[in-house]
């Protein structure tokens, strides 16, 4: 039996650890530096870092690492042994305060997008005390921050640090206005559902599409999809069950709040969401996570695919945000409450929220873009590329009288005042129903459902951080200087509804009707990520940044270019992948079954003269045709790929595959797909879909 408050975080270097292992006064200085930010004194550091290490070795850890999310979207790690040589030729194991504060990676691999000139080539790597160290497979990891030698910021979990920190400075000055004097911090916190597709090893190693860019470039849709919806929350077959037992258990060692795990619409599709969480742990807890998935996947004779769409024609999958603010006394900051104060409270932060989104759609669609998401964001399961607000009947109903000073039905027929009446209650329930928005109020929380399934939380996060800190401030500054805080706050949210409801959106996100709506409403489309991306370096949005203290304007153009750059990576290797498997597997697999085809229509035909002419033929003729066009179209790409090398700059270059490449890859795969339909099953080179959806009984 599995003692589960036993085993959770037991792999972890979490207060209860160190307050046992470490001298009352270096925990408490330690404390500080986790919660206040307060620098770390070097005697201090050597304490912890001998503590850490003697922790580690007995869990039978060899080495550390400075572990660090560099601009891949995934982990970094290099391990150095903790053995350090002594006189008589033996070694003991040893590990200062120096090498757990800072660390020196060579920098020169990762992406920068131009910041690193040669003669800053070195990387380091700092201690971030607020997210817990942890031992796995023999080795003490330490979660870092990644940054150059000129001090510009290589990774995603410094700038992400940044947002958290703008949000709880702007955040805390409203909440003054409020009266509140205790809340210390205000924290943007994340719980992350991770949507993911389990398929069987033996079938995985047969693709090459799905080896290499991690999704599928061919195949004919199976008989069945999805259509029947049976496996929504369908009862767990036994082998998938036990993947999920020990994902839970290794997770819960970790000490990650592993929640709910279920099976999704689509076959082969499993959600895992954990319990929410300040966004700097959600953040490293979902990378973590999303590695043990992939081994604990290994070990089942699994394959754990995390591409948004690694199947067309059926879902693709997401990691819907949960994101609020609470404080430290246990506040959260978008909980209506009861009490008229509580509701002004809430209505102001609920209006930063709307407020922000509706100023910065561009920002957050192109946090979310990429060239897997591309295959999601508008497809008919997931939110559109149109950015809006979710916010139920009953609170845009409220939000309407408010605006126009008119009666609300709840509220005793009187016109309401914020700050002065109590707003109805809200039901939970009647704000949850709607799942085609993108940003959805829930209750308590916003859901931004844009998120791709193998995204960093960490750029979503530092969008929605920053841009909520921005508003906040312009609300702290107005309210601030009003000589009647109730009447200034009434006037302020009455305005800002008035300015912002275009960005209110209850309906379906997915009806055409919608797209041609939110055009008439001025909001932005932005079809994908080739045309997202670039807007990133946009004047208003690197003044955002600055003003935020998030970027600095050359990192958001250092960054703007690794993303462009890495939209073009992705599609040329797809590219590459599918001339790869047209060329060399496609194409021969067909010819030859052609050839059987004719020479049984000949033989027919010579036995039997006078007779009807075989349906081999007929079979031949259109395979042959359809190889022509794939042969044709192979052609026509692999030319479309050397010319998109020619193109220098970055953002022209995603447009060209956006624009040129990525439809020349879409007909050769209709080519490819009805060949396969037609063609002998014994005689095709790669499982199919049904073979890949439906390989794990
Ligand atoms: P579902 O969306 O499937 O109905 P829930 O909305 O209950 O499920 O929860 C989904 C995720 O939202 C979970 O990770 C949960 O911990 C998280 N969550 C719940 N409350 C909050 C909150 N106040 N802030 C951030 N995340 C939250
Ligand atoms: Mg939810």
């Amino acid at each position: 039996m599995m003692n589960v408050p036993q085993i959770f975080a037991s792999d972890v270097f979490n207060c209860q650890v160190m307050q046992e292992r470490l001298p009352k006064e270096i925990y408490k200085s330690l404390v500080k530096t986790i919660r206040f930010g307060h620098p770390l004194d070097m005697s201090v550091a050597n304490v912890v870092a001998n503590a850490m290490k003697d922790w580690a070795v007995e869990k039978g850890a060899t080495h550390f690492t400075h572990w660090f999310q560099p601009m891949t979207g995934i982990t970094a790690e290099k391990h150095d042994s903790f053995i350090s040589p002594t006189k008589d030729g033996k070694v003991i194991m040893e590990f200062s305060g120096k090498e757990l504060v800072m660390g020196e990676p060579d920098a020169s691999s990762f992406p920068s997008g131009g910041v690193r000139a040669t003669f800053e080539a070195r990387g380091y790597t700092a201690w971030d005390p607020t997210s817990f160290a942890f031992v796995k497979d023999g080795t003490l990891y330490i979660p870092t921050a990644f940054f150059s030698y000129s001090g510009e910021v290589l990774d995603k979990k410094t700038p992400l640090l940044k947002s958290m920190e703008a949000l709880n400075k702007e955040a805390l000055r409203i909440l003054r206005l409020f009266g509140n004097t205790t809340a210390q911090r205000v924290i943007a916190q994340v719980g992350a559902e991770q949507e993911y597709f389990l398929i069987d090893r033996a079938v995985y190693e047969k693709r090459k599409d799905l080896i290499f860019t991690g999704r599928t470039l061919f195949g004919a849709k199976a008989p069945k999809g999805q259509e029947l919806e049976d496996h929504y929350f369908c009862p767990i077959k036994p082998r998938v069950s036990a993947f999920m037992k020990e994902l839970d258990e290794e997770l819960w060692r970790y000490g990650i709040l592993a929640k709910t795990k279920h099976n999704e619409v689509a076959p082969a599709q499993h959600e895992l969401a954990p319990i929410f969480t300040s966004i700097n742990v959600a953040s490293d807890q979902n990378q973590l996570m999303m590695e043990i998935m992939k081994e604990v996947a290994s070990r089942h004779g699994l394959v754990c695919l995390l591409h948004e769409k690694p199947f067309e024609g059926i879902n693709g999958s997401g990691k819907h945000n949960n994101w609020s603010m609470g404080t430290d006394t246990g506040l959260n900051l978008l909980d209506p409450g009861t009490t008229p104060a509580e509701n002004g409270q809430f209505m102001l932060f609920l209006m930063a929220v709307i407020k922000a989104v509706n100023d910065h759609q561009d920002l957050l669609r192109l946090s979310v873009a990429s060239a897997g998401n591309d295959h999601r964001l508008g497809a008919n399961e997931a939110p559109p590329a149109i950015v809006s607000v979710f916010v139920g009947e009953e609170l845009e109903a409220i939000l309407a009288a408010l605006e126009k000073e008119e009666t609300y039905k709840g509220s005793d027929r009187k016109v309401m005042k914020l700050g002065v009446d109590a707003l109805p209650v809200i039901p939970k329930d009647t704000t949850d129903r709607n799942r085609t928005s993108p940003f959805a109020f829930t209750g308590n929380k916003f859901e931004f459902r844009m998120v791709g399934s193998s995204f960093s939380l960490a750029g979503p996060n530092i969008t929605i951080n920053a841009i909520v800190a921005d508003t906040l401030r312009q609300f702290a500054d107005e309210l601030e200087k009003a000589p009647d805080f109730t009447a200034a706050l009434h006037a302020l949210v009455v305005r800002t509804i008035r300015e912002n409801k275009r960005i209110i959106f209850n309906g379906n996100n997915y009806s055409p009707e919608w797209t041609e709506e939110a055009a008439r409403r001025g909001l932005c489309n932005l079809k994908n990520a080739a045309e997202a991306l670039p807007h990133f370096a946009d004047e208003k949005n690197i003044a955002l940044f600055e003003r935020m203290k998030v970027f600095t304007a050359r990192e958001v153009v250092t960054r703007t270019e690794i993303m462009l750059e890495n939209y073009s990576k992705v599609l040329g290797i797809e590219g590459l992948t599918m001339l790869d498997m047209a060329r060399r597997d496609i194409f021969p697999a067909v010819s030859g079954y052609v050839r059987e085809l004719a020479k049984t229509a000949a033989d027919v035909k010579a036995a039997l003269p006078g007779a009807e002419t075989p349906a081999e033929e007929e079979t031949a003729r259109q395979l042959l045709a359809l190889n022509t066009e794939i042969a044709a179209k192979a052609k026509e790409l692999e030319a479309l790929l050397s010319e998109a090398q020619t193109v220098s700059e970055t953002a022209a270059q995603a447009t060209f595959f956006a624009e040129k490449v990525l439809p020349v890859m879409q007909q050769l795969r209709s080519a490819a797909d009805e060949a396969e339909s037609l063609t002998d099953e014994k005689a095709w080179p790669f499982p199919t879909y049904g073979d890949l959806l439906f390989s794990v009984t």
